[in-house]
């Protein structure tokens, strides 16, 4: 299913609005209508005005959201790291970049330059509402700019909390590393940030708020993810695709049944191959074999279920690229092709197998 849209392109960075948003949106604009002054315009006379400013309210904080992580992509491309896509969805916005560089020095600019952008809007629209007050008291334009002013200074301070995957977390590694290995930062900060995530459920029980919980276990649940994800990108730092593959690799022609297929999938125990008639035609798994009722395997081919699309690495890749492009597609295995020729095939097996060597 597709859960996000793309509106357009900044920087040249495709910006996609997720499904969540849309659904978040209407809510925002609804809490702005409704609310009190200075956080809502609750007060305003004209329905129509009210949710006017309510919807404008909503559309320009996610707007500031947005701002945020081109802030944060600007100094990324910076630094030649190629941003995806930035997604806005229910709580805020993700920037989808590859190969975030393990530069302390390059981490902490990049962690800062979100809540950066965030105080600087803040404060910006706190003068300018400041300059209103005295002649313009009880617009909702005044308010509009209050509120903005509010909010941004509130999404800086949230993204500093010195937990992953907040800024904060990032630039307390950041800082971490610069006395320490990457991964020993890494783990600090981690635990540091689970510590605190823990205090604010407690906190949060304490004083019965439930956003305040549900916060607290995003905090946790990140910085857990993010303990995992630099732990097989330092152990597989240096290692290349060639080092990993496996070389002989079996294949199959097009015009085998499927249930020959099945039959080779349980003697040899892969469960993916290519298939090749003189040239490479396509690769087939055991999802391709699931899909044919067991009555039709005998009478299907290969040929009519396999995948068409190759997906392949170079041997000189790094290991985590073909790690990355299978969790990012969702496939168990990529071919490894050498001009034009396939060389070997990396599966996930292949390269858990190797992190946990590698890790001995
Ligand atoms: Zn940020």
């Amino acid at each position: 299913m597709k859960t996000s849209i793309q509106i357009g392109k900044i920087m040249g960075i495709p910006i996609k609005l997720h499904i969540t948003f849309l659904l978040i949106l209407p809510v925002f604009a609804l809490v702005f209508a409704s609310s009190p002054a200075p956080y809502g315009f609750v007060e305003v006379e004209s329905t129509i005005v009210r949710y006017a400013f309510g919807t404008l309210a909503a559309v320009a904080l996610f707007a500031c959201v947005l701002l945020h992580e081109l802030g944060h992509s600007y100094v990324a491309m910076k630094y030649g790291t190629k941003i995806r896509s930035i997604t806005l969805l229910l709580f805020g916005g993700v920037a989808s970049m590859e190969e975030v560089p393990r530069d302390p020095k390059i981490e902490l600019k990049m962690a800062m330059s979100g809540p950066g952008v965030s105080f600087a809007l803040g404060v910006a629209f706190l003068l300018i509402y400041l300059l209103l007050k005295p002649i313009w008291a009880e617009s909702p334009v005044t308010q509009l700019v209050f509120v903005l002013g509010l909010l941004n200074v509130i999404l800086c301070g949230f993204n500093l909390i010195p937990a992953f995957p907040m800024d904060g977390g990032r630039i307390l590694r950041a800082y971490l590393a610069r006395q320490m290995p990457y991964m020993e930062a890494t783990r600090k900060a981690v635990y540091i940030g689970k510590t605190f995530a823990f205090a604010m459920g407690v906190f949060g029980f304490l004083i019965l708020s439930p956003i305040l919980i549900l916060i607290a276990f995003f905090v946790y649940i990140g910085a857990s993810e993010e303990e995992k994800t630099t732990e097989i990108t330092v152990t597989l730092e240096g290692v290349k695709v060639r080092d990993i593959m496996t070389k002989n690799v079996i294949s199959v022609p097009p015009t085998m049944t499927v249930s020959e297929l099945a039959e080779l999938m349980f003697m040899e125990k892969h469960m993916g191959y290519p298939v090749v008639d003189g040239r490479l035609r396509g690769v087939v798994t055991f999802s391709d074999v699931r899909q044919v009722p067991i009555e039709q395997r005998g009478k299907t081919l290969v040929g009519d279920v396999m995948t068409k699309k190759i997906i392949s690495v170079a041997p000189d890749d790094d290991a985590i690229n073909a790690l990355k492009m299978m969790s990012q597609r969702n496939i168990g295995r990529v071919l490894v092709m050498e001009d034009g020729a396939m060389v070997g095939i990396v599966s996930r097996t292949d390269l858990i197998r190797s992190i946990q060597l590698l890790r001995e």
